[in-house]
């Protein structure tokens, strides 16, 4: 069970940035509430958890240490900005760490993912010290999705169909960041245009008859920053066990992926699955 702690920004008399109308506190509530039902209902084996469903007061303290007690596999953090200014950015613990390179690489995904499907101004992806981000003991990030002093994208974040386009993004790109597998029967409401059958390319970085062999492979993709898992396949009567980092609807994500994998000494190659 892949377990994915989402903390909805401010709450109770922590109102957050406020403007045009909104309350920051309300918006991330809702946000959250979205990723957590959109990836429940169509990815198998994810579970996500809350920091807060309802309007309450929790301090950041209390945020990180439900998270780590959790034992999360991933955190994020939801806000939505202020100060001037307009779009989308996002931040990952500025400091030296062991799982910095993992952590940028699924904040990639994730930040790519909600520009592409909110059509959102790309301020960037940034680093800061901030508490959610350096106090948790798991991949982390934390998203600014728009600004709620902007008329404009405080216009569009009062429609429930714009943070549905939000939430839809944060899932996306875990989803890509992780291989997640979409729910083969039901679930999709659509909206992204991907659907859980059809062609996926896979990165396949060794295959192994010993599963040790291959799982010695998986720990060494895990310390350069990739995860991965193992597929068994038979050939010819065998089992072969193949290590599978990354699965992409698009052709260029999955060459983009060996790039990656290259750059890092990992040869690689794409296997064409039809699911
Ligand atoms: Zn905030």
């Amino acid at each position: 069970m892949f377990k994915w702690f989402v903390d909805p920004g401010h709450g109770g008399r922590d109102l957050g940035a406020v403007g045009n109308g909104l309350q920051e506190k309300n918006v991330t509530l809702a946000i959250a509430k979205k990723i957590k039902s959109i990836a429940e209902r169509e990815y198998e084996g994810v579970q996500v958890r809350l920091s807060r469903s309802s309007d309450v007061y929790l301090s950041l303290n209390e945020r990180t240490r439900m998270a780590n007690s959790w034992g999360a596999d991933l955190f994020t953090s939801v806000h939505i900005n202020a100060g001037g200014g307009t779009g989308f950015e996002s931040f990952i613990y500025n400091g030296n760490y062991s799982r910095k390179v993992q952590t940028d690489r699924v904040r990639f995904f994730v930040h790519d993912e909600i520009v592409n499907q909110t059509g959102f101004r790309d301020r960037g992806k940034k680093q800061a010290n901030f508490h959610v981000l350096r106090e948790t003991r798991m991949t982390a990030h934390l998203t600014e999705n728009g600004f709620i002093d902007n008329a404009s994208d405080a216009s569009k974040l009062k429609f429930d169909a714009f943070l549905e386009k939000i939430a839809r993004g944060h899932v996306l790109g875990a989803a890509r960041a992780y291989g997640w597998k979409r729910k083969s029967s039901g679930g999709s409401s659509g909206g992204s245009g991907s659907s859980s059958s059809g062609t996926f390319y896979r990165v396949i970085t060794g295959s192994f008859k010993n599963r040790s062999n291959a799982e010695k492979r998986q720990q060494e993709l895990k310390k350069a920053g990739f995860d991965s898992f193992l597929d068994a396949d038979k050939h010819k009567g065998e089992t072969f066990y193949r290590v599978v980092t990354g699965s992409f609807k698009d052709r260029s994500n999955a060459e983009k992926r060996q790039g990656d994998l290259k750059q890092n000494g990992f040869d690689s190659f794409i296997d064409i699955y039809k699911k």
